[in-house]
């Protein structure tokens, strides 16, 4: 009855703050708490303990995929690209065996609550998630994700807005209006485990500011150029205001398991089924 009560009031205040960004889990994030300690939350309402590292390790995990380009294949592309390029009609068919098969997508928040807090989440629950600012995404995969009311997480690196084959600011804040979700991929790519001291300004917050300028909504997640991090600066994601971070499918961080949340890319070799079987394997 007890958790009943604080799933309600977790869904009524989402639904409540909307965009305006109150949700349960900033109010946790504000306190800079480690996610190592126990502790209590005060959201105003009923005070909520954050999961401890080994209680978020233990949680069955939820699905993350990780797209980049869409589009054929060209002659010039290398075999190893095709791992990165989905062609358009894969991509379409991969989407939809998704929806067949009754997957929910979730947005970062929502994974974030159920990581941190317990919240509840949709039945097969997944996150779609977009890398690199690509043209593609707003243009082929955006209109295909709205068929079938899913929402992604688009990434995006802000060296390239704007630029030839990419995304423009008018795109991204579509994409963020429409209920997808704007988060950071550094300015131009540069590895995280190679960041200067100079790098969490130019790398970290001057993408979150120009972002946020875009969407007039906050930055809270990000994922590492190649998937590569080290766990010794991954705290320092969270003081420059980050609830999580995303890596691709490698090992988990053991004390900052919310800032190494795993994805696997969809290789545009891919069937449907192979999709779906990974899927399977990955996530457990
Ligand atoms: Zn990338």
């Amino acid at each position: 009855m007890k958790r009943s009560f604080l799933s309600l009031c977790t869904v009524l205040l989402i639904l409540a703050s909307g965009c305006v960004n109150t949700s349960l889990s900033e109010t946790a994030s504000a306190t800079g708490n480690s996610k190592t300690e126990k502790d209590t939350i005060d959201t105003g309402a009923k005070a909520k303990k954050e999961a401890t590292a080994t209680e978020v390790l233990s949680k069955k995990e939820v699905p993350v995929l990780c797209y980049h380009q869409i589009r054929d294949w060209k002659a010039s592309d290398s075999k190893r690209a095709h791992d990165d390029i989905i062609p358009p009609a894969n991509f379409k068919q991969h989407i939809k065996m998704l929806a067949d098969s009754g997957y929910h997508t979730i947005l970062p928040d929502q994974l974030y609550d159920y990581l941190n807090y317990g919240a509840k989440l949709p039945e097969k629950p997944i996150i779609i998630s977009f890398d690199d600012t690509d043209l593609d995404q707003f243009t082929v995969a955006a209109p295909e994700l709205k068929k079938y009311g899913f929402k992604g997480v688009f990434f995006i690196m802000t060296v390239s807005i704007g630029r030839p084959r990419y995304m423009s600011k008018a795109q991204i804040k579509t994409l963020s209006d429409e209920g997808h979700v704007i988060a950071s991929h550094t300015w131009n790519h540069k590895n995280f485990t190679q960041f200067t001291d100079e790098d969490w300004a130019i790398q970290i917050d001057k993408p979150t500011k120009t972002l946020e300028t875009i969407t007039g909504k906050k930055v809270e997640y990000f994922a590492y150029p190649y998937g590569v991090w080290k766990p010794e600066t991954l705290h320092k994601l969270k003081e420059h205001g980050f609830k999580a971070a995303f890596i691709l499918s490698t090992k988990r961080d053991e004390t900052n398991p919310l800032f190494t949340i795993r994805r696997i890319i969809d290789p545009g070799t891919y069937t449907a089924k192979n999709l779906n079987n990974s899927i399977n394997k990955s996530f457990k």
